[in-house]
């Protein structure tokens, strides 16, 4: 079968490779450890899993508006006020089949080929490959451990050519758990505003996982207002992953644009995780509080475990629930069997010879840092941490 060439645009996500080669090895009775997983090990509240219920009972069985049902999207710009300060109207809303069609449809709706998308590193993976599927170029932007993978003002204008269209960055960061303050986003949006041709993209997607307290948003700056994407959604702040359900917040223009699209991609979201979505975004947040309390006991022991093993350098996540150390004083290393050469060959030897699945930075723009998700029971995290220290200590 010939399959059209678009497809090599595009790679698997490394994350879901990991996954696949850590089930072959437990095929064969090896005990491996998981840190790979990019989602809450927690079990979506029971709230709103009963919303779904009633929903089903209640005939919400049909096709959904396109843009998502009024409701949710009234519920949505009630949020936004709520926790950002931000003022949208529900046209400015609209929901979609996660996050990642979010992005999806906002990238195709927006760049034409040859535009250029400006992706700070490290960046999760999905965004570049999504610009390639635009034909577009993205123009990265290293931000490495020293720069507590952020970016600078200065940087970013550097960047900044007249194919500029986008910039696409997540705070919190997927995979650093960088955080941006209120004062770092301001400074950035002072370039931005010289550039009115950028449209700036921006991925809270992790907000609630916030050690820092308040979520920042780049949306907050009224000389922004008409050109910031707000892309959020339900699967890591109230553990609901598997519903596939996101939504953003545009000007009305950019909305219809991606309904248009959207109308011929999915027909919309899943109706009944709508129904259910209001309920998660109206009801109180106790449950996504908790969760991210036993998010930040973990990393309280996480990060100082890590810290603890030889060699490992890290930068303190603010957000999200990775670790994402930097492991590049290995590089040239050996077990007397395999050389470690760059973060590829060290998340391959810790999965080997280690038993322990981490993500090689690689995957997300960074060749000297390994991402190990904390998004596990301690006992896990515990487990984890001492079959780093025994595989790293074999490696001279
Ligand atoms: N954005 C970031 C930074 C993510 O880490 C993820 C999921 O891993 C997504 C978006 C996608 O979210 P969803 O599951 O809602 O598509």
């Amino acid at each position: 079968m010939q399959l059209a060439t678009r497809l090599d645009r595009i790679s698997e996500p490394q994350t879901i490779l990991m996954a696949k080669l850590g089930r072959e090895l437990r095929a064969q009775g090896i005990q491996v450890t998981d840190l790979s997983l990019g989602e809450p090990d927690f079990k979506t509240p029971q709230h709103i899993i009963d919303a779904a219920t009633v929903a089903m009972d209640q005939g919400y069985t049909k096709y959904p508006p396109i843009a998502g049902f009024p409701e949710l999207r009234q519920a949505i710009a009630a949020k936004l006020k709520r926790d950002n300060n931000l003022d949208y109207l529900p046209e400015e809303t609209m929901v979609s089949t996660g996050a990642k069609q979010v992005l999806a449809n906002t990238i195709l709706c927006l760049l034409n080929p040859g535009d250029e998308a400006i992706i700070p590193t490290p960046f999760w993976v999905t965004y570049a490959s999504l610009v390639s599927l635009a034909e577009a170029k993205s123009v990265f932007i290293p931000c490495g451990i020293n720069d507590h993978f952020k970016l600078t003002p200065e940087r970013l204008e550097a960047a900044i050519t007249e194919r500029s269209r986008m910039f696409i960055f997540s705070s919190p960061c997927n995979p650093t758990g960088a955080v941006y303050t209120k004062e770092e986003l301001a400074a950035l949006a002072q370039v931005f505003v010289k550039y009115p041709d950028i449209i700036i993209v921006s991925d809270e997607i992790y907000e609630y996982i916030n050690y820092n307290g308040r979520h920042e948003s780049i949306a907050q700056f009224p000389e922004l207002r008409d050109r910031v994407v707000v892309v959020n959604g339900f699967a890591k702040g109230f553990a609901m992953t598997g519903w596939r359900l996101g939504y953003m917040a545009a000007p009305a223009e950019l909305i219809k644009a991606c309904d248009k699209f959207q109308s011929q991609f999915t027909s919309g979201a899943n109706s009944i995780a709508q129904r259910a979505a209001i309920t998660a975004l109206t009801a109180d947040l106790t449950p996504t509080m908790d969760m991210v309390q036993a998010f930040e006991e973990r990393k309280e022991y996480f990060i100082p475990a890590l810290q603890s093993i030889d060699g490992l350098k890290l930068s303190q996540p603010d957000g999200a629930f990775y670790a994402f150390p930097d492991i590049s004083s290995y590089f040239g290393k050996s077990d007397g069997e395999t050389v470690i050469r760059n973060a590829d060959d060290m998340a391959m030897y810790l999965l080997h010879k280690g038993h322990v699945i981490g993500v090689s930075g690689a995957a997300f723009g960074d060749d000297n840092c390994i991402r190990f998700s904390f998004a596990a029971s301690m006992e896990v995290l515990q487990q984890g941490v001492e079959k780093i220290r025994a595989a790293l200590a074999r490696l001279h």
